[in-house]
């Protein structure tokens, strides 16, 4: 389905089969010379059926359109390869830009794997966890040449002036754009409605959770009207919408505090002790992929906690264990 949000901004959903996520939004911004799209899909059938189909539908020139990504996950990134022409510019954060690429390659996959296991993961699951991985399977394939984005950077499309703000967290290399005339913010994920962004673990920087929060913060002061989020709906309040994550994020924060407060454990006992938006019997019922996307979330949690003398680190026999300072 396609909507005009604005004159010349379209959203095109670009379904996620079995997602819980359902659907990226993807948008094209219509240019004099030249078009941007902000945002792809995984790269798979489904998702490329669609988005080619919508960005007929709009008779855009790919040849004359640029490709920005919010951010590395495939959800977002998996289709740059399949629109890009070689007179496309691919726009990304640094970080993620390096990630993108990353992903394509089977040693960042293994070294994902070491990092689950020393966190807890079941070696025995990790096969399974790491076939289903989205960002494993939905990547787009190969390696990329990016044109980096820096805070305050501006691309200017038809008549509309958008400014890069750097917001990392929900990725160490996660870019919003604002656009000051109309107050629009192009969130990716960093702001989402329904939906609570993932905080996973990176370790190009240490304290996600920290970085996310703070990021936050920085939109917050913003004189923002609408948002246009890398799924669901658009946001109208986004104050309000910032102060429900740091409500969660709080409520999650006292959770792993309780926790914790049992004795030392891992980031694998904690993530299945923690209270999960997901429709499955127990902890051991969790599909591979989403366990891994608990773990991690439970990791940034910890390493928060860490991060401001609350919690200490333990590692013995190349595992790392949680407890209270
Ligand atoms: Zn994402």
């Amino acid at each position: 389905m396609i909507i005009e949000v604005m004159p010349d901004i379209y959203r095109i959903e670009v379904p996620l089969p079995r997602s819980p996520l359902k659907a990226t939004n993807s948008y094209l911004v219509k240019g004099r010379e030249r078009n941007l799209l902000i945002d792809t899909g995984w790269n798979r059938e489904e998702s490329k059926r669609a988005l080619f189909a919508g960005l007929a539908r709009l008779d855009v020139n790919l040849e004359k359109t640029d490709i920005l990504l919010t951010h590395v996950h495939a959800d977002h990134s998996g289709l740059t390869a399949a629109v890009a022409t070689e007179k496309s510019t691919l726009y990304c954060g640094e970080i993620d830009a390096e990630l993108v690429n990353a992903t394509g390659t089977t040693n960042y996959w293994s070294d994902i794997g070491v990092m689950l296991g020393f966190y807890g993961f079941p070696l025995e699951d990790l096969p399974d966890a790491m076939r289903a991985h989205p960002g494993r399977r939905y990547n787009p394939g190969i390696q990329q040449v990016f044109a980096i984005l820096k805070e305050n950077d501006v691309i200017e499309v038809g008549d509309y002036h958008f400014t890069c703000v750097e917001t990392p967290g929900h990725t160490p290399g996660h870019i919003c754009l604002y656009e000051p005339e109309n107050k629009i913010l192009v969130s990716g994920d960093h702001v989402l409605d329904d939906i609570t962004p993932n905080i996973t673990f990176e370790k190009r920087i240490g304290d996600p959770l920290g970085h996310y929060l703070h990021s936050l913060d920085k939109i917050d002061q913003m004189d923002i009207n609408l948002v246009l989020p890398g799924h669901r709906r658009f946001i109208d309040n986004i104050h309000k919408r910032i102060y429900e994550l740091k409500h969660h994020h709080e409520h999650r924060l006292n959770e792993v505090l309780d926790i914790l407060g049992t004795g030392l454990r891992d980031a694998y006992q904690i993530a299945g002790k923690m209270t999960w938006d997901i429709t499955c019997k127990n902890w051991g019922h969790f599909p591979p992929a989403q366990k891994v996307f608990a773990v991690g979330e439970a990791v940034t949690h910890l390493e928060y906690f860490r991060h401001i003398g609350k919690v200490r680190k333990v590692e013995n026999q190349g595992r790392a264990f949680y407890e209270l300072v």
